[in-house]
């Protein structure tokens, strides 16, 4: 039996999306983000999808979801975001994944593992070119390029760095990322001889700083139908827009009319004003739908906005339906994508928790049901 909270992955607009990051790569590869289970969209299916679409490479944050990955029968290079420690490389190696090396401690290690099993491993060097939380200064670029070159079994395939304010249109950080990448790797053909797959640019770099789609891009929420800037991005996109994938829709399971005056729910956070009609979804903050989002959000039902009303609960939230004609038990109520002509999008939601569409998609994605369509 299925859960009445059921997350909806629409293919089509990951398809969709992952054309519209190819017409802005403008011939660069593109490395789909699917960490973080794909943004909670389902790690694996989206993986699928995007390799049928041309996806030359996969990032992921652990080794473990490269592990994944490959279990699936994903063929394309993998690479490992984070967590490149002593401990995980063995699982690297087996599984032919590609680390990101941050410093140059884990270089001895990584080329004796592969040692043993007499191959050679590509890896990607991480830069720290103004973001400020991973990889290696500008100054200590070339000591660590030479380290890993000098490595008998390791082979230099790539140089990343990441944009730490590319969701802002316009900014004279990420032209000076950009600049900082830039001039650190031009010693680089002559250092390796070329073949360096060079890539800086996410989702915010692809659409908003010229110049950053190098050799390859990784956009991650471009693919999921969400601009990095949120709803500002949306408006300010040209046509053909990115279609949000996720759709969250619930079971409505009790219907109640209530007098004025009532109180609703945990601390009666709501008082009724009017002889109402309250709607009960078995929807709480244990599916992701957060107590942030008590008495201000909104969800759909018969293709109406209707608010939230009192606290949301564990397990249960209320809606007032006042005035809907016909609403029943067993109804549909969308807490996220289109109903009829309505839509709620993940930045709305977003807006209403306080945080950004990101951690509304994983929160969703990741603690409910979900199944692509
Ligand atoms: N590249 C790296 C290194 C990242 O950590 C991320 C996301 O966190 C991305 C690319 C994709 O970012 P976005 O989802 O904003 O496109």
């Amino acid at each position: 039996m299925r859960s009445l909270n059921r997350v909806e992955v629409s293919r089509s607009a990951l398809i969709h999306n992952f054309g519209i990051c190819r017409q802005w790569a403008d011939g660069a590869a593109i490395m789909p983000l699917v960490k973080a289970d794909g943004y909670g969209h389902g790690m694996i299916d989206c993986a699928r999808v995007f390799a049928e679409q041309g996806a030359a490479a996969f990032g992921v944050a652990e080794a473990i979801e490269g592990v994944r990955l490959r279990a699936a029968g994903i063929t394309q290079p993998i690479l490992v975001l984070a967590g490149v420690i002593p401990q995980t490389l063995p699982t690297m190696v087996e599984a032919d994944l590609t680390p990101v090396v941050v410093d140059a401690a884990i270089v001895p290690e990584l080329s004796r593992l592969a040692g043993l099993q007499r191959r050679e491993i590509g890896v990607h060097v991480k830069l720290d070119a103004g973001m400020g939380r991973q990889g290696v200064l500008p100054e200590d670029f070339v000591d660590l390029v030479r380290t890993v070159r000098g490595a008998p079994h390791l082979r230099l395939d790539g140089v990343m760095a990441h944009f730490p304010c590319s969701d802002e249109p316009q900014s004279a950080n990420s032209a000076q990322v950009l600049r900082t990448f830039t001039a650190t790797t031009a010693s680089l053909a002559a250092l390796t001889g070329g073949g360096c797959c060079l890539h800086l640019a996410n989702s915010g770099g692809l659409f908003y700083v010229a110049g950053a789609r190098l050799d390859m891009v990784r956009p991650g929420i471009a693919l999921y139908g969400y601009y990095p800037d949120g709803e500002t991005g949306r408006a300010a996109a040209a046509p053909p827009l990115l279609r949000p994938a996720m759709r969250f829709a619930t079971r409505i399971i009790q219907v109640r009319r209530v007098p004025a005056g009532s109180g609703l729910g945990y601390s009666h956070l709501f008082t009724t004003s009017r002889p109402s009609t309250i709607a009960v979804l078995p929807v709480g903050y244990d599916d992701g739908y957060l107590r942030k989002l008590s008495n201000r959000a909104q969800v759909l039902i018969h293709g109406r906005r209707v608010p939230t009303v009192g606290r949301i609960s564990m397990n249960l939230t209320l809606v007032d339906v006042t005035g809907i004609d016909g609403v029943q038990v067993g109804d549909e109520a969308v807490l996220l994508g289109r109903q009829g002509e309505e839509t709620i999008t993940a930045d709305e939601i977003a807006a209403w928790m306080e945080t950004i569409s990101y951690e509304v998609l994983c929160l969703f994605g990741k603690l409910n049901d979900r199944e692509m369509i």
